[in-house]
């Protein structure tokens, strides 16, 4: 940790990396000075999560990606009388990964976290090194609870990798609980809330559409097939669901935009006015309310497809259009999370519950049945900016929160 002071003496404080850090901030310099940015390896920071844990006499589990360059970690400490109990528990969730600097204009270093006032700065602050950070730190006075048998609820830590590429690694995590039988009973991701509790989320696909025409000069229309018009065709269908969307009746008033979202975000085509074009390229994105599925909107644009596919051809056999889906993630839904709704109101003393527009792993953990809110230090305002922060109490808060939820992993 840097601590940007006019006091020399200050700055001398070099962490051992012979030991591990004792606090949450110390754990939050250490984790920010790995540079987990989503295309390169998370390796070395999760090794060294991996030496911390064995240390504590923790079982480690990884998962890999196909390459073997990234890896989800995966710890229980046991609970029970005989301190083997490992099945249901309490998850706590994050990924490693964070966005990349290129062309952002920091103040200080970011992998290199620096304390300015009552705040600290660096890649990962809130998004979301500040939640593992506490996370971390609370694990040896779990693991003192689990050896004196006081521990009644496992305490599970979930680390991932791509999570801001498309949520790859975290599917990966579950799928290796279910081959082992393990059933968590609740699941917290630390996305950076400000410690209020989120209890659902969009989902959010992004599809690509390839339109393929015919050339041929302008003036000799006749022989070609137009792929910007076809295109334009369906965007106008794309945006006439978007407005239906936002009519429906079973919409929800807890989200800002109570209704699913259809948007056009890019489009590519032509290369002279004097020639039809025969390309034409636009993407999209759909973000679903948790009750509806990605494929209430799907089907209708694929039957549009078809049609437009049909017309095309009847003109042209080789011209025709592709639909891709280049990214999902599932929404998160609140349906099963009342109980843990009401833990965490109990623990916080804050029963207000908020749904967002932006997606998580949160949502492939309810896929799972496994209820899951989120809740974690640091403002989403803050996240994947230049001069990324998490305010210092922030962390406390969180520090507070866990020491709170570990309790109430010890109560009879
Ligand atoms: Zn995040």
């Amino acid at each position: 940790m840097i601590q940007d002071t006019n006091d020399n003496a200050s700055n001398d404080q070099q962490l051992n990396p012979a030991t591990h850090p004792s606090n949450s901030l110390d754990w939050l310099s250490r984790l920010i000075a790995f540079d987990t940015v989503s295309r390169h390896s998370n390796l070395a920071l999760i090794h060294d999560v991996r030496a911390y844990c064995e240390q504590l006499g923790l079982t480690v589990d990884l998962t890999f990606n196909e390459a073997k360059t990234k890896a989800n970690l995966f710890v229980t400490v046991p609970a029970g009388e005989n301190a083997d109990q490992i099945n249901n528990g309490l998850v706590l969730s994050g990924h490693t990964d964070v966005v990349p600097v290129d062309g952002q204009d920091w103040t200080s270093e970011p992998f290199t976290a620096t304390i300015r006032g009552d705040k600290l700065y660096g890649r990962g602050a809130c998004d979301m090194k500040g939640f593992i950070a506490c996370a971390l730190t609370i694990l040896p006075q779990a693991v003192q609870l689990s050896n004196s048998g006081q521990l009644r609820r496992p305490l599970h830590l979930a680390l991932s990798f791509d999570e801001e590429v498309g949520c790859l690694g975290a599917p990966l995590i579950l799928a290796d609980l279910k081959a082992r039988g393990i059933t968590p009973d609740y699941c917290i991701v630390g996305e950076p809330t400000n410690m209020a509790m989120v209890v659902a989320h969009k989902g959010i696909a992004v599809y690509r559409c390839r339109v393929h025409g015919k050339s041929a000069h302008s003036s000799l229309i006749g022989q070609g097939v137009n792929a910007i018009s076809y295109a334009s065709k369906l965007v106008g269908y794309v945006d006439t669901l978007a407005e239906e969307l936002s009519t429906r009746d079973d919409n929800d008033a807890l989200f800002t935009v109570p209704y699913s979202t259809l948007s056009v975000g890019t489009i590519h085509g032509g290369t002279a006015t004097n020639i039809v074009p025969n390309l034409c390229e636009f993407t999209f994105d759909y973000r679903n309310l948790p009750h509806m599925t990605q494929d209430d909107i799907l089907a209708p644009i694929q039957a549009k497809v078809a049609e437009l596919n049909a017309q095309m051809q009847a003109r042209a056999p080789e011209t025709g259009i592709e639909l891709m889906q280049e990214e999902s993630v599932p929404a998160m839904t609140d349906n099963n999370s009342a109980e843990l709704q009401s833990l965490i109101a109990a623990l916080t003393g804050d029963d207000e519950r908020h749904k967002v527009a932006y997606a998580t792993e949160g949502g492939q953990f309810t896929n799972a049945g496994i209820p899951t809110i989120i809740c974690g230090p640091g403002s989403i305002e803050q996240a994947h900016k230049a001069d990324e922060y998490v305010e210092l109490i922030e962390i406390k808060r969180c520090d507070g929160f866990l020491q709170k939820l570990l309790d109430s992993c010890t109560a009879k």
